[in-house]
């Protein structure tokens, strides 16, 4: 389903080079539930800022379902980008003036989509995530595990080829971290396609594979 191949990405600031991605190549497969680790520093958040088309490589293919996307322009690719990818962020990265149920709906609102659709998409993912109880508050009124379980909400909703997470325990205590681990879990095996950035050993043991990451390599 995606096929990366030496992707590079090499950040330049006045005298100084970081390469922070050195040719990175590996496939994944549709479903598959994919952990990234390292150390700080060795190219984590680049990597899937990339696959997230947060950001383009300098050098190197990014193929997802047989279409190139390591050279789509700013436009392309945040349109692609928004029809096929969900992000899950460590600080969860709701929007405060929003309620719950408006973060949901956020990212239907770029499609188009009827609103009778839009409202049964977005009730029947926040049911799913256990938080329609929930729908009217605003984020501050809710404790991390539940802010995270909203994210998560948000990152589906769409129905998106893709599930990018960074961290997405980092900020959680372990009881609301076990929680995710498992709420991802399950998405995974309705069929989503993970690939989750972690700190935690723990959290790599619910994911099929596991990519070591050093320095910009693959290790
Ligand atoms: P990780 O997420 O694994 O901690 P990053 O992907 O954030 O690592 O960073 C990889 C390397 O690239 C690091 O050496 C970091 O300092 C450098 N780097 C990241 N972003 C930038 C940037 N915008 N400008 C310059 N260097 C950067
Ligand atoms: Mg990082």
């Amino acid at each position: 389903m995606l096929k990366i191949e030496k992707l590079t990405k090499i950040y330049r600031t006045d005298e100084v080079e970081t390469i922070a991605l050195n040719s990175i190549s590996f496939n994944v497969q549709k479903g598959e539930f994919i952990a990234i680790m390292g150390p700080s520093g060795c190219g984590k958040t680049t990597l899937l800022n990339i696959l997230g088309l947060l950001d383009n490589p300098d050098d190197g293919s990014y193929i997802m379902d047989k279409i190139e996307l390591a050279k789509l322009k700013e436009k392309q690719r945040t349109q692609y980008r928004k029809g096929n990818i969900g992000f899950i962020f460590q600080n969860f990265n709701l929007i405060d003036e929003l309620t719950v149920y408006e973060n949901v709906e956020l990212p239907l609102n770029y499609l188009k989509i009827d609103s009778n659709e839009k409202k049964e998409a977005v009730n029947q993912v926040l049911k799913r995530m256990n938080i329609s109880h929930r729908a009217k508050h605003f984020p501050h009124q809710l404790s991390g595990g539940q802010q995270q379980r909203v994210a998560i909400a948000r990152s589906v909703v769409a129905k998106p080829k893709i599930l990018l997470a960074d961290e997405p325990t980092g900020n959680l205590d372990s009881k609301n971290g076990k929680d995710v681990m498992d709420l991802l879990t399950e998405l995974n095996r309705e069929g989503a396609t993970i690939i989750m950035v972690t700190h935690s050993k723990e959290d790599s043991l619910y994911a099929h594979r596991v990519i070591n990451l050093f320095d910009g390599h693959i290790i």
